[in-house]
């Protein structure tokens, strides 16, 4: 079989849980071949597990239960940064083999399916910023202070990012672009489009591959989003679009600004759902230190063309390529998130837009902070949740969202989140540093 050709001693079965930590099992060579047919048993409390590890109540997710996690083969890599081993991708499925309902993974999948009955494809790209560090006496402190796109900063990190990228690429995971972002320390790389499955996949593959390169070299490797309260954040923008085969159906040459009816009802979908919206996306703690105005992460709920402080960019397109290029980025999202929740988020607020008829408003072509409140409040501009906390209220009182993920995940989704909120808002700045810098 392929892991032996590979040489490979063991495969990781990955996942991502509600609270955006991405665990593993790994199985050995020994039963490998049934274990990538029937899966790995996993206790069914896991998903009740918040990211400190503190086990939540939730109904039928304590100490009594199992559910397998069974692998997507065509998910199947071996791991360029961990010596002799291999990942997969799974779904976590009940005893009975069908889709867990508290299954995140499975949550995308029906989310795509309900997009395929209309011939609709969801693709979508994950931009991720991170910074890089070193440990220095129990703290972490970023490996430059370069400027934005400075060349002193890709010559610092120059030997960790050529190495991410041909690990990147020897799983087949392209690389679109690569700079130093600005940030001290901070780097971006942003992946091509796929459909979401895949891109959620693949987003689980990045994030494992920015750390276990770090690892590999020494250093520290963050994804956490606000690692230093006076250093620029982290945001994952997820860039999407909807497809017909090979046709974007977000474009329309005649539609205003190049977009489709059906584009600006999906986008006005997922304006309208943002605040709950907020909670799948940018769903720590910490995502709210950086979710501020005037830090280019899109605080109050808007859309523009090319606005960057809006949380709903619509990119300009490419001279050329103007079909291919046409989508929109969001900006309240961070790589804390759970992707396939994030992106199951997305389309069920799209879709409801769709579906509902709703109409985007005017575009924003300012900063709206810079804007009077009263001016705000005249183009229906509100503020998005501040806090982790109104951010969970606004997904529990969010129908659309709740039905996408049915009431078993909502239900577990929203004690992980909670409980980290209770314990992250009685602590202090060292505690929320240490709870998110080195665990995303
Ligand atoms: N670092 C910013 C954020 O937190 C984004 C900067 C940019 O790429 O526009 O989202
Ligand atoms: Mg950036």
């Amino acid at each position: 079989m392929l892991a032996d050709e590979l040489g490979l001693r063991l495969v990781r079965f990955l996942w991502c849980g509600n609270d955006g930590t991405i665990r593993a099992k790994a199985s050995g060579r020994h039963g490998l071949m049934g274990r990538l047919q029937g899966g790995i048993g996993l206790t069914v409390a896991m998903q009740a597990m918040n990211g400190l590890d503190q086990l939540q109540t939730v109904d039928g997710m304590g100490p009594v239960g199992e559910v397998r996690i069974v692998p997507d083969l065509e998910t199947f890599r071996a791991l360029p940064y961990a010596p002799r081993a291999g990942a997969v991708l799974t779904d976590h499925m009940g005893l009975d083999g069908n889709p867990a309902p508290v299954c995140q993974r499975s949550c995308l999948k029906r989310m795509a399916d309900r997009l395929a009955e209309r011939d609709l494809v969801l693709r979508a790209a994950f931009e991720n910023e991170f910074s890089l560090a070193r440990a220095v006496d129990g703290s972490y402190e970023p490996v430059d202070s370069a400027l934005c796109f400075s060349t002193i900063g890709m010559t610092t990190s120059q030997d960790y990012v050529d190495e991410l990228v041909s690990s990147l690429a020897e799983q087949g995971i392209a690389v679109e672009q690569y700079y130093a972002e600005q940030g001290h320390g901070q780097q971006e790389i942003s992946a091509p489009h796929a459909p979401a499955v895949q891109a959620a996949d693949e987003q689980l593959l990045v994030r494992e591959t920015i750390r276990g390169v770090a690892a590999r070299q020494g250093l520290t490797a963050s994804l956490a989003p606000k690692p230093w309260p006076d250093i620029a954040g982290n945001g994952c923008h997820i860039h999407f679009s909807l497809w017909e085969d090979e046709r974007n159906r977000f474009f329309d040459a005649s539609g205003e600004g190049g977009l489709s009816a059906e584009a600006r009802s999906f986008l006005a979908g997922v304006l309208h759902h943002l605040p709950g919206l907020c909670a799948l996306t940018a769903p720590s703690f910490n995502s709210y230190h950086r979710l501020v105005p005037q830090a280019w992460a899109g605080a109050f709920r808007c859309w523009g063309y090319d606005n960057r402080e809006a949380p709903l960019r619509v990119a300009s397109v490419l001279r050329g390529a103007e079909e291919h290029s046409t989508n929109a980025e969001l900006k309240a999202a961070d790589a804390s998130c759970n992707p396939y929740l994030a992106l199951a988020g997305v389309i069920a607020a799209g879709l409801d837009g769709v579906d509902q008829g709703r109409e985007l408003p005017a575009p924003i072509a300012a900063d709206p902070a810079t804007m009077s409140e009263g001016e705000r409040a005249s183009r229906g501009i509100v503020r998005l949740p501040t806090t982790q906390n109104e951010a969970l209220d606004a997904l529990s009182e969010d129908d659309a969202l709740r039905d996408a993920l049915g009431s078993v995940l909502t239900e577990a989704y929203l004690a992980v989140r909670r409980s980290e909120w209770t314990v992250y808002s009685r602590g202090d700045a060292a505690f929320e540093l240490q709870g998110h810098f080195a665990k995303y």
